[in-house]
């Protein structure tokens, strides 16, 4: 904000005028809060698998050094947090790929039926583990988008997944894609997966794609969960000028929708 102040004629009779510029800092303050709790929280989230580590290389090089049946078992943990911190670092470096790339579309022409199809497959082994069937209604033959195919993927996994992990086990989860006309009437294709498990509360909705905004932090840290997946699907979805709706009902189950406009040939 500019504001001319004038102020009185000085004693040689030249008129002067005094600018006075304010600058609202809010915005710029709130990006670097941002930043620094970002930093904050990967640092923290990357330091509990390594103190786990570093705790267990102390018992191995100590008191568990000669009982083989303590070795198998804390090397299967470590094995464990080792994982986790590879797949932090992953989602870590996906996220800010995606972030630096946001104002460039993808502009590939990618059909995301067979990306659909292949995701679905990779992902049997969990459903099975999670003794949940897999139910699949793919409606339009072919759904070609202007896109970024590893994104694409990484995106249909992270919605089933957390479908899988989090929906009941023993259940069912509905996956879906459909043509359908948006609010305004222009077409777009709808990608939908649909869990029949504890939902999620309305007061957490808002803020489920926020970086590590977990809704249990014990219950995603079990699951393998970073607490980046939807940051990253809702980046994803952005650049891919779509729309992410996410609906609840709590202990009826989670519905999420990507929506994409049609690519143009
Ligand atoms: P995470 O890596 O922890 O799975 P996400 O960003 O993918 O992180 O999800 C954030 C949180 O949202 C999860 O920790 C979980 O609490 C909740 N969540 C995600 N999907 C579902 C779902 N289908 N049903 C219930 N809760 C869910």
């Amino acid at each position: 904000i500019i504001t001319p102040v004038p102020v009185p004629t000085a004693f040689d009779g030249t008129e002067q005028c005094m600018l006075m510029t304010f600058h609202d800092l809010t915005p710029l303050r709130r990006v670097e809060e941002m930043r620094a709790d970002f930093v904050a929280n990967a640092s923290h989230e990357l330091r509990t698998p390594l103190a786990a580590l570093s705790g267990f290389i102390d018992t191995l090089q100590g008191p568990a050094r000669d009982d083989a049946k303590a070795r198998e078992r804390f090397l299967g943990i470590m094995q464990t947090q080792a994982r986790r911190m590879a797949r932090l670092i992953d989602d870590l470096l996906s996220l800010s790929r995606v972030e630096l790339s946001a104002h460039v579309r993808p502009d590939a022409l990618v059909d995301i039926v067979p990306l659909i199809r292949q995701v679905i497959e990779g992902l049997e082994p969990l459903a099975k583990e999670r003794q949940v069937a897999i139910e699949t209604e793919l409606t339009v033959e072919t759904a070609v988008i202007a896109g970024d195919r590893e994104e694409l993927l990484r995106l249909f996994e992270n919605l089933i997944e957390n479908a899988l992990k989090y929906g009941a086990s023993g259940g069912r989860v509905c996956v879906s894609l459909a043509q359908a006309a948006s609010g305004d009437g222009v077409l777009e294709y709808r990608f939908m997966v649909r869990d029949f498990g504890p939902g999620i509360a309305p007061e957490h909705l808002p803020r489920l794609t926020e970086r590590f905004y977990r809704v249990d932090v014990g219950d995603s840290r079990s699951q393998g969960g970073t607490g980046l997946g939807l940051s990253l699907v809702k980046h994803i979805v952005n650049r891919h000028r779509g729309r992410l709706l996410i609906e609840s009902v709590l202990n009826k189950g989670a519905t999420f929708t990507a929506c994409f406009p049609p690519g143009k040939p």
